[in-house]
């Protein structure tokens, strides 16, 4: 997936005003030996790095097959799925009281393709330098992958006591074949990863200048969609210009639609988003969060991607038509890039843009994509989410923001079941998208300091949820619990 990014001016570090909503204190799981378990945690990390998973196309098989034998070592039970050769999934599940329904933790073990000639350090080489790792996967997802085997390991040594199963799904596909992923699991293998919450990929804390600023959870995601403008004129020799032109009339509707602003809705999850991000800006920027459907046209010129939040979005993206110079076409296609609020009704938004489009000449019609299901958004009264809020509080000290990305992820298939799902990540550095360091850019990277805080921060969260509260049946701090 496609991380964030923001504009660093517009955030005050208010680390005091944060967790607005109120905290849910859960005594913390039992502490294992981190610096002990900070170097496992590297080596896991650089394994899964040196793997070369790029979909397409993907052969996640040996990802899984090393974290199979690293839980089989453990005890905890791992079984493999696939739907094709080398796309292979894993599901690892610990066993809880049964008490309350299970929490899945989720990571994809394919990474987008690279171009090893942008490469500093080369793409699955998993590179310590200057307190970096290197590689493809770094920030996408494989510190997900990481976070979750490591949570499994500790609860298992731990002994943390369970009221609820935790289930690891380490999946294939999730960059473009999500048949062999997600769609697979959910719709032949549901019964083995139902549950009642879900973490995954999504979210991230931001740093800048090297300090937190707030920390992101997802807890809705857009739909997108795909829409085709076709203009059907009549065709003839350059040399005599047509009213009909199949290119002007489209022109014109690519046009319309790229002006045009559709209605401006907040939800839960929005509406939550701005005002605590208010509460961590200066006041210029606090101010427009405060009445963000005010501060529209200003988004529109400087924060794009807070328009796009607004509302469901329009961005024209193919124009075809034509072949040589003397022939007026009978015919011209444009492709709109839609991504759609959850609550958006699809029969009615296209004809809210064939109102726009108005023109009889031009057909307006969906066309296909691969899109993603559509669902309500992860409470944010829930246990789950305030207890990921405690543990970003005591781990980051800082505000945490749900949010809807306009982009899209496999929770969007969890979601659509059921089951509340919430997009977590590591701290990254805010100048380190623009510097080329980014989720899908010719150089990813993460920092060990922060691979190690989300690790820490993802056991404590995920034993929040799925753990007692109950001290651990026995007092193996420090050391490793019996298997
Ligand atoms: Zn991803």
């Amino acid at each position: 997936m496609k991380r964030l990014s923001r504009k660093p001016g517009l955030v005050l570090l208010l680390a005091t005003l944060a967790c607005l909503a109120g905290t849910v204190t859960r005594g913390a799981p039992a502490q294992p030996d981190w610096s002990k378990v900070d170097e496992e945690t590297l080596r896991h990390y650089q394994a899964l790095l040196r793997f070369d998973t790029s979909d397409p196309p993907g052969n996640e098989e040996p990802a899984a097959q090393y974290l199979k034998q690293v839980l089989d070592a453990e005890g905890i039970p791992a079984t493999l799925y696939s739907l094709e050769p080398h796309r292979v999934n894993l599901v690892a599940r610990l066993k809880g009281s049964g008490k309350k329904r299970p929490l899945l933790i989720v990571g994809h073990t394919d990474v987008v393709n690279v171009d090893p000639a942008k490469w500093q350090f080369p793409a699955f080489s998993a590179t310590r330098n200057g307190g970096y790792v290197y590689g493809r996967g770094s920030l996408d997802d494989k510190d997900n992958v990481t976070a979750s085997l490591m949570a499994m390991l500790l609860l298992k040594r731990q002994q943390v006591p369970l009221d609820r199963d935790v289930i690891f799904l380490a999946e294939a596909g999730e960059e473009g074949t999500t048949r062999v992923g997600i769609q697979f699991m959910v719709g032949q293998h549901f019964p083995e990863i139902d549950a009642e919450y879900c973490f995954a990929e999504g979210g991230n804390v931001t740093r800048i200048g090297g300090a937190v600023k707030y920390a992101s959870v997802q807890t809705l995601e857009k739909i997108p969609r795909a829409i085709e403008l076709v203009a059907h004129g009549v065709s003839g020799h350059g040399s005599v210009p047509l009213k009909t032109n199949a290119v002007v009339h489209l022109a014109a509707a690519v046009a319309a639609t790229g002006a045009w602003k559709p209605e401006i809705r907040l939800n839960e999850t929005t509406r939550a988003y701005f005002t605590r991000l208010a509460t961590v800006s200066a006041a210029e920027d606090a101010a427009r969060y405060r009445d963000p459907a005010a501060a529209d046209d200003y988004f529109l010129d400087h924060e794009p991607r807070h328009a796009s939040m607004l509302r469901t979005s329009v961005s024209p993206t193919v124009f075809q038509g034509g072949y040589r110079v003397n022939v007026i076409p009978s015919e011209a296609k444009a492709t709109l890039d839609v991504r759609m609020l959850p609550d958006e009704d699809p029969a009615k938004f296209l004809d809210a843009v064939k109102r726009v489009v108005n023109d009889p000449t031009i057909d307006v019609h969906y066309a296909q994509r691969d899109t993603r299901p559509g669902a309500a958004n992860a409470r944010l009264d829930s246990d789950a989410f305030k207890i990921t809020e405690a543990a970003i509080t005591k781990h980051y000290n800082t505000t945490t923001l749900p949010t809807m990305s306009t982009g899209a992820t496999d929770m969007a298939y969890l979601r659509a079941k059921g089951i509340q799902c919430l997009g977590v990540g590591p701290a990254i550095d805010f100048e380190d998208g623009p510097k080329g360091y980014g989720a899908h850019s010719d150089q990813e990277r993460l920092l060990e300091s922060e691979l190690h805080r989300f690790v820490h921060f993802y056991y404590d969260a995920v034993a929040g949820i799925a753990g007692t509260g109950a001290a651990p049946a026995a007092s193996g701090s420090g050391s490793r619990g019996a298997k």
